[in-house]
């Protein structure tokens, strides 16, 4: 069979420790058999970013954003043990905060069904993925702590220095106590807005956003008003004709109707509720190993990746020869996702049908109870046994049913 050919090249950002055995072994396995991979290879490994003091990150995101389409295995963010482990020339940043910077994006998060696999909350059957604004609220404020008899203002001057505006924010006259300030932009809104609108038309599923603008009537009421004003004027039609809706309510009537809901739906959050929400839903899923991750910026540029990290512990069981059993689901999915997207966007439909059986023959292995050791204690179907296979092997199943 002649290998399916590629036009543009998938940025490709390698990475560390079992991740980045698990990367070679997926393309050897599955990719490289089918397709004329053609890829622009950036190595993230922690090493490559010591040597080039980081450029090389710099370079692999300006590189996505000139082709559009990414592909990323987990990476370290190098804390002091790490900085120690690899002898670093300092503590770099995290690759992640990097490309997001650049990309200027909102992460997408979904969880990967098989059958067998429940999740905690029976009655989901279809994916919820959750939209995580990741600029401002809490994660840039301000806060202090007032004392006995202090008074906290809210100030606003103008660009000559002269106050615009000044707020009792409390009176601490009959005792101490905390204060704290937040603040967004309406730009970052709005693209935030406009990457969701756009996500739910590519995936072609209702969008929900929600709030607390009852009782934040300034705040969380401009998040609601921008994202009625952009649905209103750029989106409604096409929403319409995808056959698609766009509502806005509550931030506690959602989370209501989230849980009662079967899923299907996508769920976009402001930065704090996003932070608590994804580790709800992504724990109610069931296993990290089965969660994609893809950031999308306004200007439709993609980078798909897993949700995990690098699997530390398993990797060190590697180095010393010792068998590992490790989800690469997450990771495949990664690389079937900018496969997809890629056929999609230079129109080669085999590419893109490619991709879409390789995530099925990932699936129906799991669902036939071949698997990785994180699933089997959740794994339950009548009449099948689940069988723990180690990493290379869950691989080589999911290559032999993709024959
Ligand atoms: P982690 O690598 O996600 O692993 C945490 C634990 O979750 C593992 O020890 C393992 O549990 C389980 N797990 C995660 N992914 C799995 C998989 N694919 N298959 C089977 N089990 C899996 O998180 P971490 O230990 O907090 O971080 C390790 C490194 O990854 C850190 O250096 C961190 O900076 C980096 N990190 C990178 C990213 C990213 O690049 N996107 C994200 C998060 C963390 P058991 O050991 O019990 O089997
Ligand atoms: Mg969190």
């Amino acid at each position: 069979m002649a290998k399916i050919q590629m036009k543009t090249p998938i940025v490709e950002m390698d990475g560390d420790e079992m991740t980045r055995v698990l990367w070679q072994w997926i393309k050897e396995d599955l990719i490289l058999p089918y397709v004329d991979l053609k890829t622009e290879y950036y190595d993230l490994g922690l090493p490559e970013r010591d040597r080039t003091d980081d450029a090389v990150t710099v370079a692999a995101a300006e590189a996505n954003k000139k082709y559009g389409v990414g592909v990323k295995c987990a990476t370290i963010t190098p804390n002091a043990q790490r900085v120690e482990e690899y002898k670093l020339k300092k503590m770099w940043k995290s690759p992640n905060g990097t490309i997001r910077r650049i990309l200027d994006g909102t992460v997408f998060r979904a969880p990967i069904l098989a059958k067998g696999i429940t999740p905690y909350i029976p009655g989901w059957k279809k994916p919820i993925v959750l939209a995580r604004h990741a600029y401002g609220d809490v994660y840039s404020g301000v806060e202090t702590r007032a004392e006995a008899g202090d008074k906290a203002y809210l100030l606003v001057e103008g660009a000559n220095g002269e106050v615009k505006q000044k707020l009792l924010v409390q009176d601490f006259s009959k005792g101490g106590g905390i204060v704290q300030s937040v603040h967004n932009l309406d730009a970052s809104i709005a693209s935030f807005a406009r990457s969701c609108f756009n996500y739910a038309l590519d995936v072609k599923m209702p969008l929900w956003f929600a709030t607390k603008d009852t009782i934040s009537k300034t705040y969380d009421h401009r998040f609601k008003d921008i994202f009625a004003e952009i649905f209103e004027k750029e989106y409604k039609e096409k929403f319409a004709a995808a056959g698609i809706e766009y509502m806005y309510t509550l931030i506690d009537d959602a989370v209501a109707r989230v849980v009662r809901s079967e899923g299907g739906i996508l769920w976009a959050c402001k930065n704090y509720d996003g932070d608590v929400m994804s580790d709800m839903v992504a724990t109610a899923y069931g296993s990290l190993g089965m969660m994609t991750s893809v950031l999308v910026s306004p200007e439709g540029n993609y980078e798909f990746e897993a949700a995990h990290g690098t699997v530390t512990r398993h990797y060190y069981k590697h180095l010393k020869g010792e068998e590992t059993s490790t989800n690469s689901v997450a990771t495949i999915f990664a690389w079937t996702g900018a496969l997809a997207k890629r056929g999609e966007l230079d129109g080669i439909p085999a590419l893109t049908a490619f991709a879409k059986k390789l995530e099925r023959a990932t699936v129906e292995t799991i669902e036939a109870g071949e698997m990785t050791g994180d699933l089997v204690s959740l794994f339950k179907a009548e009449g099948v046994t689940p069988k723990k296979l180690n990493s290379r092997g869950f691989l080589q199943a999911v290559a032999s049913r993709l024959e």
